[in-house]
């Protein structure tokens, strides 16, 4: 990179995806200076120590007064948190300063930002990058785990090019592609491939676990049963954030899935061959695909992603 893209770039919440995208600005160059805003004096610490940011304060009023135009701040807190932050911010930082987030539901966000600000100011993009994983914490902070993901940037008619241009470039420093969708389709996209697989594998795990009369259960659990559950490993805070944000979304998936599986379950009750069969061979077309597809070549870019678009990732 020959040039920064921004001047100060300020964290709030200096965990998993916070850490990541703070330390792969760092690492790039992309930012002439990282601040990071925790809630502990021990994750400020430890940030400081990994190399996450620069520096780390458990009070944003300790840098908002240095914060001008073209300096950035990323919100990444669990989802219901986030509007609390934005209370702090209208309180203590000016307009110019382009404020952006990475939670997981944006319906909510946009909810939040209307009741702190009267409507969502034009320096507030909202943001979520479609990468992640079960860790959490600063000491999971990766620098690249942007790199060929997505980044699904919600901007409203209210959102400002300027500040949009801005956000958009800080993605694609760390390797993101960037699309743009609205509020309502990003939650009912994520609703269904994101949130509801997370329902189901942590509802499995807790169903073996506790409804099955069988101690030994999970001594002959193997890959299989690891690869699918692999998600219920997450953080459980966020995740109740992310049902309760997105309620609307996850139970529309979840009813479209709980019809699907009570119709396959006849399938089996009744040995129905050919329903069996046909399900499971579709299913395995699409997930080929959807695996053949992840392998190919990324190119950064960014574009507007349709929610039938969508729904192919
Ligand atoms: P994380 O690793 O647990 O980090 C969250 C950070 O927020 C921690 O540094 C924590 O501070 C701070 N925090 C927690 N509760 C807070 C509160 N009530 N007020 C202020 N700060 C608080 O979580 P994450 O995985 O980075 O997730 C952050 C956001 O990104 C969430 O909104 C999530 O939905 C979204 N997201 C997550 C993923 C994923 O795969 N994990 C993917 C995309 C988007 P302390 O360390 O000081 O306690």
């Amino acid at each position: 990179m020959s040039s920064p893209v921004i001047n100060k770039f300020v964290v709030i919440g200096i965990g998993l995806i916070g850490g990541s995208l703070a330390t792969g600005l760092k690492k790039r160059g992309a930012c002439r200076e990282v601040i990071g805003i925790a809630r502990s004096e021990q994750t400020c610490v430890d940030a400081v120590n990994l190399g996450v940011v620069d520096r780390a304060y458990t009070s944003l009023q300790s840098v908002a007064s240095e914060l001008t135009a073209g300096d950035v701040i990323f919100i990444s807190v669990p989802t219901l948190s986030v509007k609390a932050v934005l209370a702090d911010i209208k309180t203590h930082v000016s307009a110019d300063v382009t404020i952006t987030d990475g939670a997981s539901v944006k319906g909510n966000v946009q909810t939040a930002a209307q009741e702190v600000y009267g409507e969502v100011p034009a320096q507030f993009i909202l943001g979520h990058p479609i990468a992640g994983s079960e860790k959490s914490g600063v000491t999971a902070a990766n620098p690249d785990l942007y790199e060929n993901h997505r980044c699904i940037l919600t901007p409203l008619a209210t959102t400002s090019a300027v500040h949009l241009n801005l956000v958009t470039r800080i993605w694609q420093a760390v390797g993101a592609e960037v699309l743009t969708m609205t509020v309502e389709d990003h939650d009912e996209v994520l609703g269904a491939t994101s949130h509801l697989p997370h329902v189901i594998a942590y509802s499995l795990v807790d169903t073996l676990a506790h409804d099955i009369d069988n101690p030994n259960i999970f001594r002959y659990a193997a890959g299989g049963f690891r690869d699918f559950t692999r998600i219920a490993s997450s953080d459980p805070i966020m995740w109740h954030d992310i049902m309760r944000a997105n309620k609307t979304g996850v139970l529309h998936a979840l009813d479209l899935f709980i019809a699907n599986l009570t119709r396959l379950r006849t399938s089996i009750e009744i040995e129905d061959s050919q329903y069996m069969l046909d399900v499971f061979t579709r299913a395995k077309n699409v997930r080929d695909e959807f695996t053949a597809n992840l392998a190919k070549p990324h190119v950064v870019s960014t574009h507007v992603i349709s929610k039938s678009e969508a729904k192919k990732d």
